[in-house]
């Protein structure tokens, strides 16, 4: 056993030192690692997350609930932020096979166990947990001893104009403790919110059963549930939001430094590819999901998504690759305000990769006034006459179907080793020529469109051999644009995340 000690000391040792050495912010004592439920179905990890100075402890949950992404994935973020004095305990997939299945429920819990947030001791009752989870993480929480519990959950609607949800609401135990930041978390949050129906309100206690109840009544913790509201807002609002309010107190309570921002942190461990993914207005509903599910396709790469507030407020800094997704590129573009814009050019031309999808392809042409010019190449867009139709855009060519492309020579080498000829999934994307701006480089073809499809017969014969997918450099970074929906069949995902690799520097 005492080797283990000493090892793990070593190992602590080591990540301090290695830290150093990059500058990366992080506690210099260092992080503890390990897992609640270990060795069940059920086993999810902890980090124990030191800080130099003492002070409080606090333990951070997410995703009790596994159909509340939000929590989960701010907690992730949050426990790599520096922390200077005090512990920061950081559970940040509790329920991890509900997150995965993206259900309330425990999958596999018992009848009657499923809502694990209803599992935990109730007042005046025993102080047992009910259901392996539950009794696991109870024993845990009991022994850290915390000083806070601050447990991140999402509602279905704002309180404020559906009561019978607690969505947008700070959810506290009503200590000293909690009555004195609770005003000034609500202030930062809704700082962020122009509607005041929308805005996050406080309610009190937490419900009979829940981690925040019991840890308050049992082990005298002050303990808040954090409620954002997945109604009709992205995800990347929502975890802003999540943020905001945990930074909010961890910086009243000296966790963090007070002119630290609620930063969006990778690990500084890890030399796998950080991929940012645009989710924002103009991301069609499904779009960053299904470049979610690609991007993790690529060995330890870490996929986030950003929206354009978090990208104005720099968070691609962290990230080596930017994707946007299918949608509309003018409103992507809109989303991202001539600021954004700028950022994401100054982001490529230093060294940041660029992948677009169909209106992503749209976003980084040269001949929209809101395109963003990475890339030497114009789109088929103009207005036509249509006879008996009057003057119709040339870009709209109909619903979604089914095209052929042709990979070829560099695309083999740069998309990997598949048939000459595929089918793809076709969205009205750009159908693409050469722009001939002398300030460019001139793009590479990866693969060829080998069908077309058609809305007017003005557009028939444009689309067959057009390229399909094209790869540029714009200053020292790496630019891919892509027409079609790879992203949208499984069995076209790995092309997809090769030319992620690529263009990430990989
Ligand atoms: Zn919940």
């Amino acid at each position: 056993m005492k080797w283990a000690i000493s090892y793990l000391w070593l190992l602590f040792a080591c990540v301090a030192f290695s830290q150093i050495e990059t500058g990366i912010e992080q506690g210099e004592i260092g992080i503890e690692q390990g897992e609640i439920a270990a060795g069940s179905r059920w086993e999810t990890p902890y980090f124990i997350i030191h800080g130099k100075e003492p002070g409080p402890k606090l333990i951070l949950t997410g995703g009790v609930h596994g159909n509340e992404p939000a929590g989960s994935l701010a907690a992730e973020q949050i426990r790599n932020w520096n922390i200077l004095r005090g512990t920061l305990v950081v559970i940040p997939r509790v329920n991890a096979l509900g997150l995965e299945a993206n259900t309330r429920f425990v999958p596999g819990a018992e009848q009657g166990e499923q809502d694990l947030n209803r599992n935990f001791p109730k007042p005046g009752s025993k102080n047992e947990a009910t259901g392996a989870l539950a009794k696991s993480l109870w024993e845990f929480v009991t022994e850290q001893k915390p000083d806070w519990l601050i447990d991140l959950h999402e509602g279905y609607g704002f309180h404020q104009l559906q009561p019978g949800s607690v969505g947008s609401s700070i959810i506290d135990s009503d200590t000293i403790e909690t009555d004195r930041s609770v005003p000034s978390m609500l202030h930062a949050v809704n700082a962020g919110i122009g509607q005041e129906k929308l805005q996050f309100v406080n309610l009190s206690p937490p419900i009979k059963g829940s981690l925040a109840r019991a840890t308050a009544e049992f082990l005298g913790a002050s303990t808040m549930i954090l409620e954002t509201t997945s109604k009709d807002q992205r995800l990347p609002f929502r975890v802003r939001q999540q943020r905001v309010m945990v930074h909010e107190l961890l910086s009243q309570i000296g966790m963090i430094a007070p002119d630290a921002t609620p930063s969006m942190t990778p690990p500084a461990d890890g030399d796998g590819l950080k991929i940012a993914i645009f989710d924002d207005e103009g991301v069609s509903s499904n779009g960053a999901d299904e470049v979610v599910k690609t991007a993790l396709q690529i060995p330890r790469a870490l996929a986030w998504r950003v929206d354009a507030e978090d990208i104005r407020d720099g968070a691609l800094k962290r990230f080596d690759l930017v994707v946007f997704p299918g949608g509309s590129g003018s409103k992507e573009a809109a989303a991202l305000q001539e600021s954004g814009r700028g950022i994401i050019r100054d982001f490529v031309e230093s060294g940041g990769g660029y992948v677009g999808i169909c209106a992503g392809a749209y976003l980084a042409a040269a001949n929209y006034p809101w395109s963003l010019r990475i890339s030497n190449h114009q789109t088929f867009c103009e207005s036509r006459e249509v006879p008996g139709l009057g003057k119709k855009s040339m870009w709209y060519r109909g619903n979604s179907a089914t095209v052929a492309m042709e990979l070829s020579a560099a695309g083999k080498s740069v998309l990997g080793d598949f048939p000459d000829t595929l089918q793809v999934r076709y969205h009205n994307g750009p159908i693409v020529s050469a722009a001939g701006l002398d300030s460019l480089p001139k793009y590479q073809v990866l693969a060829w469109f080998r069908s077309e499809v058609s809305q007017y017969d003005l557009q028939q014969g444009t689309m067959t051999g057009t390229p399909a997918i094209i790869s540029t450099e714009f200053g020292n970074g790496r630019v891919l644009c892509v027409s079609p929906h790879p992203e949208s069949t499984d069995r076209l995902r790995p092309l997809l995340a090769h030319g992620m690799e690529w263009a990430g520097g990989r």
